[in-house]
């Protein structure tokens, strides 16, 4: 048999950060076994599914590199993909359903179903619906949908009965039918409900394997008799743990990020965050030493056993971290490379409208690879290289720990030292600052702080000689000249 599996997001709003998580999951089960992946969009909620949504879904698969194999761009033999383009499969099987007796039309108001779920709240008792139409006879009904009454179609649940949906991960999980509604299949527009096209289409697709979100678990009683009232056989279902908040609640928006949109803008590399969503469902193995794993690392490590059922909660700190380390690991010509791809593609309008060459970036790269956590640290730590001057404050001066006068002469003095050299010299230069620091008397790192100040406007830079030299000289010069100008000029008092 060959693994298929599929994600099914509804095209509603921002890519989903659990969608990435199942889709990964899927993913992986599907190469591991030599399978396919696919792509459904579940678009049958007509009014609040977009083609936006549709395509921000598609390219935030393209941008983790969770390549399907049949999907709505790229079609496939079980096409089409988008559910609001199969209703003729939805349209026939709930025929089939209704001739079986396995579904049956309920012409039922919205009034009359507001009154009876008044009432029903009222005598305390579970909602649901009544089956006022369910012994309607097949003539009736027919006549009553022939001349054009509004109707939708129910599934038809023995409520004497009970079902056992059989999980991967959690074993057999029993449901009494008394909990289970007369479903809507097919809803007075014709369009059917998740139920009815989910189902269908994981048969017709060739579905074995479903790995979805736990919160689905309620709704698989439904499918799994929907099977049955087809004669078809049920698929292997395996329900992931839920992402959570901190608080252990569903993962939501309120709470934390939820749009992968958002993670590509912040920088985020697709690597880390495939890599912190696998660390989600599953953990390495005791002794693994490292929580590092790239794709073939974790298809190697993956299957649904591996899965642990804890509540998954979502921690962006540690995504913080492993991104680093994801930055750290990438050769440095690559992560220029996506440093100017994240500029062009996501980059605040100012920083694209000045977006450095590549060239520039390779050189930058290696002096702030080690530092770097998110690709939008970009401005925040080489902004010095592209301003005519800096901002200079009397806070930041402060870190040199120099008394003002000797502040301003400390920092004459460099410029004094490296005046007469075309270009900075990190070998050469920086043992001359430090015996010049001798000479002034002062401590090797107070002067390198006051130039680095005076050269960058921080008190926290990636390495120092090293910049200037991409600085040039001329420019790390006439910094530090107005450096020591500001300083001459400033209160004494307020340094
Ligand atoms: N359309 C559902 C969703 O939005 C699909 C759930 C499933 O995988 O069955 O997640």
């Amino acid at each position: 048999m060959t693994v298929r599996v599929r994600i099914a997001p509804s095209p509603t709003g921002d890519p989903h950060v659990g969608t990435a998580y199942v889709g990964l999951f899927n993913w992986l089960y599907a190469k591991k076994h030599g399978g396919q992946f696919l792509l459904r969009i579940e678009d049958t909620d007509q009014v609040r599914s977009t083609p936006e949504s549709e395509r921000s879904i598609m390219r935030a698969m393209k941008w983790l590199d969770l390549a399907y194999d049949e999907g709505p761009d790229i079609g496939g033999p079980c096409g089409p993909y988008r559910q609001s383009e199969r209703t003729e499969h939805y349209r026939k099987h709930t025929q089939l359903l209704l001739d079986k007796g396995a579904a049956y039309r309920c012409f039922c108001t919205d009034e009359r179903l507001g009154l009876m779920r008044e009432r029903q709240k009222a005598a305390k008792l579970p909602p649901g619906y009544d089956g006022l139409c369910r012994s309607l006879s097949k003539e009736e009904s027919d006549r009553r949908a022939a001349a054009g009454e509004k109707f939708v179609v129910r599934m038809k649940i023995d409520k004497s009965g009970k079902t056992i949906v059989k999980d991967v991960l959690r074993g057999d999980i029993e449901f009494s039918h008394v909990e289970i509604d007369d479903q809507v299949l097919m809803k007075s527009d014709h369009f059917p409900t998740y139920h009815l096209a989910n189902v269908v289409d994981d048969r017709l697709m060739g579905i074995t394997h479903v790995l979805r979100a736990e919160e689905w678990i309620s709704s698989t009683p439904k499918h799994v008799l929907l099977y049955e009232a087809f004669g078809w056989p049920a698929p292997v279902f395996c329900h992931l743990p839920l992402l959570r908040n901190a608080d252990r609640t569903k993962i939501s928006k309120r709470k934390n990020p939820t749009s992968l949109d958002w993670y590509r803008a912040q920088g985020y590399l697709p690597e880390a965050l495939i890599n912190f969503l696998a660390l989600m469902g599953f953990a390495p193995a005791e002794g693994e030493g490292s929580e590092i794993f790239d794709r073939a690392q974790l298809m190697a490590r993956f299957d649904l056993d591996k899965i642990s059922l804890g509540g998954p909660v979502f921690d962006l700190t540690k995504l913080e971290w492993l991104n680093g380390e994801w930055i750290r690991r990438l050769p440095a010509d690559v992560l220029a490379e996506r440093i100017v791809a994240w500029i062009a593609n996501d980059g605040p309008a100012e920083l694209r409208a000045s977006a450095p060459p590549l060239d520039f970036v390779k050189k930058v790269v290696p002096l702030i690879q080690e530092r770097m956590k998110k690709l939008s640290e970009w401005d925040e730590w080489t902004d010095y290289f592209f301003k005519e001057s800096v901002v200079l404050t009397k806070e930041a001066f402060r870190r040199a720990k120099l008394p003002p006068p000797q502040l301003a002469a400390v920092v004459t003095a460099c410029a004094d030292l490296l005046a007469p050299h075309g270009e900075i010299v990190p070998t050469r230069d920086e043992p001359a600052l430090r015996e010049l620091a001798g000479k002034l008397g002062v401590k090797v790192g107070d002067l390198f702080m006051a130039l680095r100040v005076a050269i960058t406007g921080k008190s926290a830079t990636p390495p120092l000689l090293e910049s200037m030299a991409l600085l040039g000289a001329a420019k790390s010069v006439a910094r530090l000249r107005a450096a020591a100008k500001f300083l001459a000029e400033s209160d004494p008092g307020e340094l």
